[in-house]
């Protein structure tokens, strides 16, 4: 069993109606496996309201204070997660149609990583925004003493893939093209995956 250990947090107005949590999940794991997401910790944190276009995705998290308090919050709360997955309230950030962000941040000899989705996400057709900002920190590897989460098939070091059926396009795909979720990821791309030091290798003997 290979897993990674996730917390999520949920913040006021963040949607949660119709299972969205648990479908994000269940759907991350169907394509991402044989990597599977442990829910470690579920957390309410009352005081992280978030309005509409409120969060920059460019600008960094350190110089938002309450983005950057929150995550600083989720880490200590659950310090043995290696993945935490904000709800916030709002449908997008401050970027146009920006709906999801990944980020890693060094943490001792290695990283943490941390996704934030806007009510956006919860819609059917960006029902895979979870997996692929999940991806984003799953592809994201040392190199030549850098971190780096440039996808592992684009010719320019993109951290997007050039396919637009591929999970890790930068528009991401909608289930009304796919038909199978084993194909929204190249051989490639999930052979990074499971190279990152983020995950847990169990037997299952
Ligand atoms: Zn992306």
């Amino acid at each position: 069993m290979t897993y990674v250990k996730v917390c999520v947090c949920i913040t006021p107005e963040a949607e949660t109606r119709g299972n969205r949590i648990q479908r994000d999940f269940v759907l991350s794991k169907e394509i991402w496996r044989p990597i599977s997401f442990q829910l470690n910790k579920v957390i309410q944190l009352s005081a992280y309201t978030f309005r509409d276009r409120e969060i920059s995705y460019i600008t960094p998290f350190r110089e938002q204070p309450k983005v950057h308090s929150l995550l600083q919050k989720c880490a200590s709360l659950s310090p043995e997660s290696e993945i935490y997955v904000c709800y916030v309230g709002g449908d997008y950030f401050q970027e146009p149609h920006v709906i999801g962000c990944a980020y890693s941040q060094r943490c001792k000899d290695t990283w943490k990583g941390f996704i934030l989705l806007t009510n956006s996400a919860a819609s059917r057709p960006n029902m895979y925004t979870l997996a692929h900002e999940l991806g984003h920190i799953l592809l994201t590897r040392r190199k030549d003493g850098f971190l780096t989460n440039a996808d592992p098939d684009s010719p320019h070091g993109s951290v997007h893939h050039p396919d637009p059926f591929n999970l890790m396009h930068a528009v991401v795909p909608t289930p009304k093209h796919i038909r199978q979720l084993d194909r929204l990821l190249s051989a490639n791309q999930l052979e990074t995956a499971l190279q990152s030091p983020l995950l847990h290798k169990k037997s299952n003997l």
